[in-house]
């Protein structure tokens, strides 16, 4: 479209593929809530977007990091939960109770001052509360938490407890113990503390079985499309496609190279397109000569260096009535997955989401 030409480079957003793999992953805990974890703007493809869709397919809750986000997220969808995981910094009471945003609590002081703010509003303000089970990032810490155990009906006295929520740390290994040894101190403080909903599992906790479900479960990384799960086939369907733009095709020969510093030889007369995409776009710069984009649906392997808005690939192996100035190369998507592109670039599925530029022309299908 014109609208596309006037970028280098295109993402494509499968919003079908991502309410599938909702459905999916929803159909895997049947006896809990399909919560959707659109933190870091959705994981880099737009949280309201990611939201939207999720919610004509059912979902109700939604986590972000912080207030901005959810401010976002509520205004376009009023009737959702939406929740915080970065809880309520001071000074943000009013803000969060005012929108209506729920917290997820980590520390006794937090749980307090969210009380407090509640009683001067004279009325219970919603919350989840976050227990470490041995992440030690987030959550109350063990000694914070026999404080809540010993005293918990005072304490939460003005805080309409909606559930306790821990997070795992290792579950995406199948052979790590402590995804089960969290799970046994989750079940040790559950029976101390009063009775709410619980929720546990992330995208690959959900995998393991029925007794990491609870009652809501929180999927992130899997609605996306990359492998939740590492040690099965990828079960989820891809979402994102991104393309480039081919921006000029020159030949090359012997002794040519190509790219910055020069790190590219030319070994055999043949033909090099420049794509218009780079590491500003997150693209890694790691990935020189690395990995293969598909011109036409042939192989174009990337050569050089990565620069900041173009990269480069070759093109021999494209028929030359195929490869055309003004066509889409595909950089990733299903010929090139988010889990292959990562490990090429010496990094996880998560990162390589998050860090897309916002520069692409962004389309939803
Ligand atoms: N819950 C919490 C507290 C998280 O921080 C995250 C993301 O890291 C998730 C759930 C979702 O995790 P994943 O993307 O692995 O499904």
């Amino acid at each position: 479209s014109p609208e596309a030409a006037r970028v280098g480079a295109v993402l494509v957003i499968d919003l079908a593929a991502l309410t599938a793999n909702w459905r999916q992953i929803a159909a895997l805990a049947p006896g809990a809530e399909c919560a959707a974890v659109v933190k870091a703007n959705g994981y880099g493809l737009g949280d309201v977007a990611v939201a939207s869709a999720l919610w004509k397919a059912g979902a109700r809750s939604f986590f972000v990091a912080d207030i901005e986000a959810g401010v976002r997220v509520k205004a376009a969808l009023p009737q959702s939960r939406t929740l915080v995981l970065h809880g309520v910094p001071t000074g943000t009471e009013a803000e969060l109770a005012a929108r209506d945003l729920i917290p997820v609590l980590s520390s006794l002081g937090e749980i307090e001052r969210w009380g407090a703010y509640a009683r001067r509003l004279d009325r219970k303000l919603p919350a989840f509360i976050h227990i470490d089970t041995g992440m030690n990032r987030l959550g109350l810490p063990p000694s914070e938490l026999d404080r809540l155990c010993n005293d918990a009906v005072s304490i939460l006295d003005s805080m309409d407890l909606l559930a306790w929520m821990s997070h795992l740390a290792c579950a995406d290994d199948p052979s790590n113990p402590f995804t089960a040894e969290q799970l046994r101190r989750l079940r040790t403080a559950l029976v101390r503390l009063p009775r709410a909903p619980v929720s546990l599992s992330n995208s690959a906790g959900i995998f393991h079985g029925a007794d990491y479900h609870f009652n809501l479960v929180r999927p992130g990384i899997a609605l996306y499309g990359a492998n939740p799960a590492p040690w099965l086939p990828n079960p989820m369907r891809p979402v994102i496609r991104l393309l480039a733009r081919i921006l000029q095709i020159r030949d090359v020969a012997p002794p040519d190279t190509v790219g910055y510093d020069a790190t590219h030889r030319i070994t055999a007369p043949g033909q090099v397109a420049a794509l218009g995409m780079g590491y500003a776009d997150g693209y890694p710069w790691s990935l020189a000569s690395k990995g293969v984009a598909l011109v036409a649906g042939y192989p174009a392997p990337v050569i050089g260096r990565i620069s900041m808005d173009l990269l480069t690939v070759d093109v021999s192996g494209v028929p030359a009535h195929l490869r055309r100035v003004g066509d889409w190369a595909d950089i990733l998507g299903p010929h090139r997955d988010i889990d292959q592109f990562a490990k090429e670039a010496g990094t996880i599925g998560y990162e390589v989401l998050t860090r897309l530029g916002s520069r692409y022309h962004r389309i939803y299908i």
